[in-house]
């Protein structure tokens, strides 16, 4: 009767069980304002989800975002849903004080961990606890093409203790390729030498393999993206992109810009991964640290 029972066995139940309830993934974007966040948020969607409700040529006004606002798609992809929600956030950097502008971002993390962990210590708990919790957090860099500023490293120490960072390089059709490269690597440098981990962090991976891969996913980021809300007619086919006097530079063509190494990482390649490191990392920490508080 309880005979073996093969672990792909077990990961088809566990994939039923999804495709049925479905699961959740959350994603936030953050930095200073005009870096193209809000455009982003769009890009995201409009390259997966379908395209039917905008024109080509149709100039959609986004307005300047002034707190923070998540949009959520349900998305189905290969029979499995998946509720993706983006939380856009106001850019810092108004200010002539830019002091503690993390502090709305920070906040908000920590109220999601909050709620996941109210729910699970209630003695009767739902089925399945909903998860508003922030999987990954995109950072934009501006594309100045020197070192990273000190405001952008306070940032990104901050969040890279509660949070999956994902850096990239903001507006990157405003730097040549060359710039792009050697931006790419100062940044990297400066990650190094001021000890901030940003996602995939090296401590977790699992093994050789997935150290291997992670390494060259850590050669390439912070990716260079581009993002864009329009469509453009290209030798007969309707792409996403931004017009410019060289051309139109394609968001979902590799070799224009980083933007599909950005989205394959998120929500293909790297999704389970940026939920499990979620939960059993920094939330994990959160959990013990609340706990450790109300125990005093
Ligand atoms: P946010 O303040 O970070 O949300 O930035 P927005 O998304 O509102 O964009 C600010 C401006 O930058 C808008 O005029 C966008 O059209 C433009 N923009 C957004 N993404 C890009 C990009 O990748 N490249 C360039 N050149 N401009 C962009
Ligand atoms: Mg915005």
């Amino acid at each position: 009767l309880f005979g073996y029972v093969g672990i792909e066995a077990v990961l088809d139940q566990m994939k039923i069980k999804t495709m049925k309830t479905g699961f959740e993934f959350n994603i936030m974007v953050v930095g200073q304002s005009g870096l193209g966040k809000s455009t982003m948020v769009n890009t995201l969607f409009k390259s997966k989800v379908s395209r039917k409700s905008s024109q080509p040529g149709q100039e959609e006004r986004i307005p300047k975002t002034v707190q923070l606002q998540s949009i959520t798609h349900v998305i189905e992809e290969k029979g499995v849903k998946m509720k993706l929600t983006v939380t856009d956030t106001p850019g810092f950097g108004d200010q002539i004080n830019n002091e503690n502008c993390w502090d709305p971002i920070i906040k908000y993390i920590n109220e999601q961990y909050e709620r996941y962990l109210r729910e699970e210590i209630l003695i009767t708990r739902k089925r399945k606890i909903p998860d508003t919790r922030v999987h990954g957090c995109v950072y934009f860099v501006p594309p100045t093409g020197h070192w990273l500023r000190p405001l952008d490293l306070e940032f990104m120490r901050r969040l890279s203790r509660i949070v999956n960072v994902v850096p990239v390089i903001a507006k990157a059709d405003t730097l040549t390729l060359e710039e792009r490269a050697e931006f790419k690597q100062r940044i990297q440098e400066d990650l190094k030498t001021h000890t901030i981990s940003v996602y995939p962090q090296e401590d977790f991976d699992q093994d050789p393999e997935d150290r291997a891969l992670n390494d060259r996913i850590r050669e390439k980021i912070p990716f260079a993206v581009v993002g864009a809300d329009q469509e453009h007619q290209v030798n007969g086919k309707r792409v996403l992109g931004r017009k410019t006097k060289w051309g139109i530079i394609e968001v979902e063509n590799p070799a224009h810009c980083e933007f599909p190494l950005l989205r394959d990482l998120l929500i293909r390649s790297h999704l389970q991964d940026l939920k499990d490191i979620t939960h059993n990392v920094h939330y994990e920490s959160y959990r013990v640290r609340r706990l450790n508080e109300s125990n005093r």
